[in-house]
């Protein structure tokens, strides 16, 4: 793509659904759009019957401004909510409360992280709050149904400036901001579910020009690849109706998963269209400046601050990187960390062994069962040379499943490292009486057998030798 004589210009819409227990103008509660049952979380005030009062969803409000600080914008303190004119069937009041000219936030920025290691700092045009929409099911047959469940929803939306250039610096910032709308606690950032959905709009202009092309909204993305995918798709689309002559078309086109294309959906209306006019029923909202200062203040640490403090600690890029992933998993390493001195081998406990338990059983971290302070009494048992390594592995197994202490662990399956000195001798003495040729090999020169031979005798000792007593004595006798 880079060859190619035109740049991609991308900016991200990205609509958030805030985790409030109450939607956003009403007394609804905000339920999950796949279990409950349709339209179970109504009232006149979310399905738009005339002459109900909207009141705001002060906790949204909080939400909104905690994320607006930490994507580094400037806040505006006087918000005024504005009715976004428009017809569509999922829409009862034919107008979506917004902010338009007065939004929470704007002028942020968040610095992301590319494949290549690189930084790249991208601007946040704005943030702010508004109320989601009914959903819509069509059927095969036509017709379609709508579930008002997700009406009135608090919604945040957060729009990037046009500086992305590619998919995949698309879907880096696009997973950074769910990352940190997770750190703060204000979505779950499930895809899928459509809670938190991406929308790049996209467009080419020739290399060394200014002007703007015309852009095209993808939608539909329940995933990031799919984000990076579609975006990479429709640039190469865009580029060849250009290189044919033509013009592309201003138009909203969704991502066809199966055919890995997009299609078009319909005509991209322009701002104006929507007439935006102030929202009669609700004041002005006021933010005030110690609300800012105490919101700020309670902030959480955010996933670049955490990932300087490990690696402060001794903990490698990428270590950090990957246990500041998820602010659970990061909660766990401090807490282990906390109790045991040496951060770098907690570190590669969790990134080898939990992270690939977690896998295997399809467990989180808060689902499974060993806790910080189970898997530093199980290293204590190790460092004591009770059980050595691979043991402490088997251990750490059954832990995550049961739940049980590794001492308890250690003694039902009798995985006790064995340091007796006279049964380890006799043992070594067995194989290497057993092994003759070898050994003869060995003294000839070929002296990577010696790792063979530890082999056999840590086999014999069904692996609980202690691995330094079995070193010293295998020197002894070979
Ligand atoms: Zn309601």
């Amino acid at each position: 793509m880079n060859e190619s004589r035109y740049e991609p210009i991308i900016g991200l819409e990205i609509h958030a659904e805030l985790m409030t227990d109450a939607k956003m103008f009403c007394g609804c509660r905000v339920v999950d759009s796949v279990t409950a049952p349709p339209n179970s979380a109504v009232c006149p005030v979310c399905l738009g019957m005339p002459g109900m009062l909207p009141v705001i969803n002060k906790r949204a409000v909080a939400f909104a401004l905690r994320v607006a600080l930490a994507l580094n914008c400037t806040i505006n303190q006087d918000n005024v909510f504005a009715r976004k004119n428009y017809f569509y069937p999922d829409l009862p009041k034919s107008y979506q409360i917004s902010q338009y000219e007065l939004p929470l936030g704007i002028n942020g920025w968040l610095d992301v992280t590319l494949e290549n290691g690189a930084t790249k700092r991208i601007g946040i045009r704005r943030v702010h709050l508004e109320e989601d929409t009914g959903k819509l099911t069509h059927l095969e047959g036509g017709g379609s149904l709508v579930d008002f469940n997700r009406s009135g929803v608090p919604l945040l939306e957060i729009v990037s400036e046009p500086v992305i250039h590619s998919g995949e610096e698309a879907r880096a910032y696009g997973m950074k901001i769910r990352q940190i709308l997770r750190y703060l606690g204000v979505n779950s950032g499930d895809m899928e579910k459509g809670v938190f959905r991406v929308e790049p709009n996209i467009s080419l202009r020739p290399r060394g020009t200014t002007p703007f092309g015309k852009r095209t909204e993808l939608k539909n993305l329940n995933s990031f690849r799919t984000l990076a995918e579609g975006t990479a798709y429709e640039i190469e689309r865009q580029q060849k109706v250009l290189d044919a002559g033509k013009e592309v078309v201003q138009e909203t086109r969704g991502w066809h998963e199966g055919r890995r294309e997009t299609f078009s959906q319909r005509r991209k209306e322009e701002a104006e269209d929507y007439r935006y006019f102030p929202e009669p029923d609700l004041p002005p909202l006021h933010i005030t400046e110690p609300l800012i200062q105490a919101a700020q203040a309670a902030l959480p640490e955010l996933p670049d601050a955490r990932i300087g403090r490990y690696q402060a600690v001794g903990l490698s890029a990428y270590e950090a990187r990957v246990i500041a992933e998820d602010k659970e998993v990061a909660d766990w390493f401090d807490a282990a960390a906390a109790l045991y001195p040496a951060p770098k081998t907690i570190a590669n406990w969790l990134i080898n062994e939990l992270f690939r338990l977690l896998n295997e059983h399809k467990l989180s971290i808060t689902q499974q069962k060993a806790t910080p302070a189970m898997l530093v009494e199980l290293l204590g048992l190790v460092e004591r040379q009770t059980i050595n390594n691979n043991s402490a592995k088997e251990v750490l197994g059954e832990m995550v499943v049961t739940g049980k202490a590794a001492a308890a662990i250690v003694a039902a399956r009798g995985l006790a490292q064995i340091s007796d000195e006279g049964h380890i001798r006799r043992v070594v003495e067995q194989v290497l009486a057993d092994n003759a040729d070898q050994v003869a090999a060995y003294h000839n020169g070929k002296v990577q057998l010696r790792g063979w031979f530890v082999g056999q005798i840590m086999r014999q000792l069904k692996g609980q030798g202690n691995p330094a007593l079995v070193n010293q004595l295998l020197d002894e006798y070979l």
